[in-house]
């Protein structure tokens, strides 16, 4: 709820992951899911209702595996979770075709942030992205409905578009000294507008 110039804990959010060279709904939505992976992890694997639903889903995808082996010691928990896993395939074949918790958390998160970063207040966006260089990926800029803040990612777009050219000149060995400045990261902010996860 937003009363005058007080902003939601969602929109807050939005603002501070502009200050990342990132798609502001990516991290959001990976945030909202890694938080939910750090949960099982740590207290998770002794619900027993938690570890019968991830049986009769067969765990995550690989990419949630991967964000998983990359929490704070993953091995006993892993360990206690993938005995059920490969105990139920043995049994009956579950698993093959896992329906990933840490996806259908992050698809929800996705509809949520798009949602909020509609109605995010003009001026305060305007501010942020003056300062950070957080962006959108093409598909999450393509979900955004036409408008205002969809413009402002447009603009982005144009930017980066510079920035890459100007990356490209400066790679020039007369022009060493023109090399630092924003638009160092250009590739790397590219590889993130098409969905790179890196
Ligand atoms: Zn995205
Ligand atoms: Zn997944």
């Amino acid at each position: 709820m937003l009363f005058g110039s007080r902003l939601s804990g969602e929109h807050q959010a939005l603002l501070e992951t502009v200050r990342d060279p990132v798609c502001l709904v990516c991290a959001r939505a990976d945030g909202a899911a890694r938080r939910a992976l750090e949960g099982v992890l740590r207290d998770g694997v002794n619900d027993v209702r938690v570890r019968a639903d991830w049986r009769k889903r067969g765990g995550l995808c690989g990419r949630h595996w991967r964000v998983w082996r990359h929490l704070d010691s993953p091995p006993l928990s892993t360990a206690i979770l993938t005995e059920d896993l490969l105990r139920s395939y043995l049994d009956d074949g579950t698993g093959l075709a896992p329906r990933c918790p840490g996806c259908e958390i992050e698809s929800r998160a996705e509809q949520r942030v798009l949602k909020a970063l509609g109605s995010i207040p003009l001026e305060r966006l305007d501010e942020a992205l003056a300062e950070g260089p957080g962006l959108l990926c093409l598909r999450h800029f393509e979900a955004l409905p036409a408008g205002d803040v969809k413009e402002r990612f447009e603009a982005r777009f144009q930017l980066l578009l510079e920035h890459l050219r100007e990356q490209v000149r400066t790679s020039d060995h007369r022009f060493v000294n023109e090399r630092r400045g924003p638009h160092a990261d250009a590739w790397l902010r590219a590889l993130r507008v098409f969905g790179a996860d890196v």
